[in-house]
């Protein structure tokens, strides 16, 4: 069965149309992953807006996931506990702890948890800064240009801190300037086709150093085929790189399995670890015990049986762990765990199962309801949860702020997408049903004759509920 099938076999057993917020209710009490939601702080409506109405007491509706995702409050518990051990033990926290986490060892805590999310072993997962810096210090190991092999291939529109970390990497190691080579869509077409991607690899890998794209794609959503661009890049005798950081949390990943070399992500996003959170690593278990793999390195990148013995020999820990640099930051690392906690709640496959179906309900309504006064630029086949928009220039910022004025949280990139992206860990059915139905009374009002008229709603949609 489709997804469309299965909304529309729910639509039919409750003879409810899909435009009705009646049946978004349906499909929340139907979600098996709902009980997720109370796991986190939604904020108010008021809070998201920043007024003092009598009725904005309600949660409002929080699509920015992809940006920053909201406090898991297992993270401020976590955080709180950690706080107490400091306050109780000082120093000795890092060998004696009462919640069994010694801070020198709670890298494994995270790596344990985190592993299963990416597709990796958890030998291949480090925990360390942000993910900037990441990029920097994997680049420093597997960015090892020869004049013959110079080359990084990145997006056209890579985030631009990837784009600036590569390019300086580049200048950084003394390579001339074509050894940027960007991967550009089509005229006319707003995403890249897979196909342009591997041909672009056949004709210039035997020049290309790293191939380093993103999983999920920031701007447009798009979820590259990180499979069968690595087999193919590797087949060129390419590193192969991936950023990650919109995809982890957000769509099943196999890094050991696509034998990726080696990627890093960010956790505030879909991870929810907040604000400036720690950033993760992967490295390849096949350079796991590679001593002479060249690196930067630091003290924590030392076995950790002989670190502390101060011999000025670096003996590198295997795996991952061998390539983090300074002790690990016990208070941001203790706000992702909390966030760990609740995906161990669930899997990932079960999480990609509701997101589908949020992102085509999402989908359906903008295309019922609103029509082509929105381009939806996502591709529907490749996307994770997020589904970028594009308006009419003389209605975007209208738009945007009758969603920000609804407490509908989203954000907006310049100069006319809209980002939508609800997460499947707390958002749910009714709150798609309320973004398209503030956009639709955005557009209403600005001019009402152009627009699909919506199937009569059966009653106020309720959202009493704790936040
Ligand atoms: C969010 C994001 C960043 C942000 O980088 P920081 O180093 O965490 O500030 C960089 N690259 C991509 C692709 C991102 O999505």
């Amino acid at each position: 069965m489709t997804v469309m099938e299965h909304l529309l076999a729910t639509a039919n057993k409750t003879g409810l149309g899909l435009e009705d917020p009646c049946f978004a209710q349906e499909m929340d009490r139907a979600d098996p992953l709902a009980r997720l939601r109370s796991e986190f702080a939604i904020p108010t409506i008021n809070q998201a807006t920043g007024r003092d109405a009598v009725d904005g007491n309600d949660p409002c509706v929080y699509l920015c996931g992809n940006s920053l995702g909201l406090m898991p409050k297992q993270a401020r518990r976590i955080l709180n506990e950690e706080m107490d051990e400091w306050a109780a033990r000082g120093v000795v926290g890092h060998f004696r702890h009462s919640k069994g986490r010694p801070w020198v060892g709670y890298r494994s805590h995270i790596v344990e948890k985190m592993a299963p999310i990416v597709g990796a072993e958890p030998i291949e997962v480090g925990v360390m800064n942000t993910l900037t810096t990441n990029l920097h210090l994997l680049l420093a190991a597997f960015y090892r240009p020869t004049d013959q092999r110079y080359k990084i291939l990145i997006e056209s529109k890579a985030f631009p801190s990837d784009h600036y970390a590569v390019e300086s990497q580049i200048k950084w190691h003394g390579r001339p300037e074509d050894a940027l080579l960007l991967a550009e869509p089509r005229p006319g077409e707003r995403t890249l086709r897979t196909e342009d991607i591997l041909s672009l690899i056949a004709r210039e890998g035997s020049s290309i150093a790293v191939v380093m794209l993103s999983g999920v794609q920031y701007y447009t959503g798009q979820v590259f085929e990180m499979d069968r661009i690595t087999a193919a890049a590797k087949a060129a005798g390419c590193m192969v790189g991936w950023d990650v950081t919109h995809a982890a949390g957000n769509v099943p990943l196999s890094l050991h399995d696509w034998d990726v070399d080696f990627a890093c992500w960010c956790s505030y996003k879909y991870l929810n670890s907040g604000p400036g959170g720690i950033s993760c690593f992967f490295v390849h278990e096949r350079y796991a015990h590679d001593a002479d793999l060249r690196r930067l390195t630091g003290w924590w990148g030392h076995d950790a049986e002989s670190r502390f013995d101060m011999t000025n020999q670096f003996v590198p820990g295997a795996g991952a762990a061998g390539f983090e640099v300074s002790n690990t930051p016990i208070l941001i690392s203790a706000t992702l765990l909390g966030s760990l906690d609740v995906f161990s709640q669930t899997s990932m496959a079960e999480l990609r199962d509701k997101s589908i179906l949020l992102t085509t309900y999402l989908e359906h309504l903008l295309q019922t309801r609103i029509g082509d006064r929105v381009e939806i630029i996502t591709p529907s086949k490749h996307r994770g949860a997020q589904l970028s928009l594009l308006f009419a220039s003389e209605v975007f910022e209208h738009v945007f702020s009758a969603l920000m004025d609804a407490g509908v949280v989203c954000d907006e990139r310049k100069p006319n997408c809209i980002r939508l992206a609800p997460a499947p860990l707390y958002n749910t059915f009714s709150d798609v049903w309320r973004a398209v139905d503030t956009i639709y009374a955005a557009l209403a009002s600005v001019d009402a004759n152009d627009l699909p008229k919506c199937a009569a709603p059966c009653a106020v949609i309720g959202f009493a509920e704790s936040a």
